[in-house]
């Protein structure tokens, strides 16, 4: 049988971007010797680097990579010492970043959450809360809601409250949110479905108390839910769950939400985990002949406070390219082995600076490209 052909556009970007793509380049080479699969990598420039390149952060060349390619696999973009030199229009995390989201009409952000046993003491939380361990996915609506709709706008008006002085005019500002029936109702599905191949419990995070699109929301959730009978649902409010994320977080498995409240607990539950370098994330768009398009991250940035250095953790961006064969390719097995090759190497003792404890005897700190070459070594 013929191998399966994946073909990346491999983006590293700025900041540490080019030095953890590497190492993520070198694991899905160890991953290629090893299984029935090829790997077709072209590398393009992003960010501030595509702009010293080529004059502007998501360039047409990079563009048509993307066009070609199965799956995006980003480093990072963005160094806001830099932002002077652009209006915010041009700068990359909008002529690059959110364009790459709109252009290929990716609306469903995944966080995958989870804690290593040996890990448990860069958590903010006491060892009896973190449980068996944290493993949570974060399902989150990126094309709608608070952040997307329109109007969106600062204006000057009349102050009709002030009573009884004289009306003067305020600067006031608007943002919209709006979600649609159909919005909702696809990334339930995606939620569902992978609540389904996980431990089967959605908790639908609203305010439906107060506001008109959660209330919208909330029903669109649950008829969808009737599809999937297997599968738990709950709703919660959005300020019970900022809570209930630091009270008891082993009691969630699929958190769902709109945009800017999902936004919110997924970086809640990351900083429950120590480091931002620990943690992948995936953006899918629409299922066409069997093969869903996405771009795969880390959940951090460009780090520029340690980029160039050799400290920064690789993982996230391995991680981030397990999800690429997991969702992109269909090749659950595939991301498997990437991730326990990972915990393979944690459980050694194997630390960047993020992750290091300094009490614990049997670690080995390592730079960025010996993390990599660790984790190559243990596929
Ligand atoms: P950041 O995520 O880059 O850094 C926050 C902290 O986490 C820093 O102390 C950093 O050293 C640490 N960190 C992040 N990733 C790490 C890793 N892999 N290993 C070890 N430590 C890591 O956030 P920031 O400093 O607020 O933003 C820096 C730049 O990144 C900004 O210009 C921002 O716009 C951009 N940014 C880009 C993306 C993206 O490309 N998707 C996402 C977030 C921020």
């Amino acid at each position: 049988m013929g191998k399966t052909t994946l073909k990346i556009a491999a983006l590293a970007g700025d900041g540490i971007g080019p030095e953890i793509m590497r190492e993520a380049i070198k694991v899905l080479r160890a991953v290629e010797k090893k299984h029935a699969l090829k790997l077709d990598i072209t590398e393009a420039s992003v960010g501030w680097d595509a702009v010293d390149k080529e004059g502007k952060a998501l360039p047409d060349s990079t563009l048509a990579v993307c066009k070609k390619s199965d799956a995006i696999l980003l480093g990072a973009v963005g160094l806001h010492y830099r932002d002077a030199e652009l209006p915010k229009e041009k700068r990359p995390e909008r002529a690059a970043y959110l364009r790459l989201r709109r252009e290929f009409g990716l609306f469903a952000n995944f966080r995958p959450i989870r804690t290593h046993p040996a890990l448990a003491f860069a958590s903010p939380l006491r060892s009896e809360r973190l449980g068996e361990g944290i493993d949570l996915l974060v399902v989150r609506e990126s094309t709608g809601g608070l952040y997307h709709a329109y109007p969106k706008k600062t204006e000057e008006v009349l102050d009709a409250r002030r009573q009884g002085a004289k009306p003067g005019k305020v600067v006031r500002a608007i943002d919209t949110m709006a979600i649609t029936g159909s919005d909702v109702e696809r990334i339930a599905h995606m939620a569902f479905r992978a609540a389904w191949l996980r431990r089967k419990k959605v908790t639908s995070i609203d305010k439906a108390n107060i506001l008109e699109t959660s209330i919208l929301w909330r029903d669109v959730v649950t008829d969808v839910s009737r599809q999937y009978p297997d599968v738990v649902l709950e709703h919660m409010l959005v300020d019970t769950a900022a809570m209930q994320l630091v009270l008891r977080p082993t009691q969630f498995d699929v958190i769902l939400g709109e945009n800017t409240f999902a936004e919110i607990l997924g970086d809640e539950a990351a900083a429950l985990v120590g480091s931002l370098g620990m943690l992948p994330s995936a953006t899918l768009g629409a299922t066409q002949q069997g093969r869903t398009f996405g771009l795969y991250e880390p959940a951090g940035g460009t780090a520029p406070d340690i980029a160039g250095k050799n400290l920064a953790n690789p993982i996230a961006l391995i991680r981030a390219a397990a999800l690429m064969l997991r969702f992109g390719l269909g090749a659950p097995e595939i991301a498997k082995a990437i991730e326990s090759a990972i915990d393979k190497v944690i459980t050694e003792g194997y630390r960047t600076k993020d992750i290091a404890s300094a009490h614990d005897v049997k670690e080995r700190q390592v730079g960025t490209s010996e993390m990599g070459d660790a984790i190559a070594a243990a596929i």
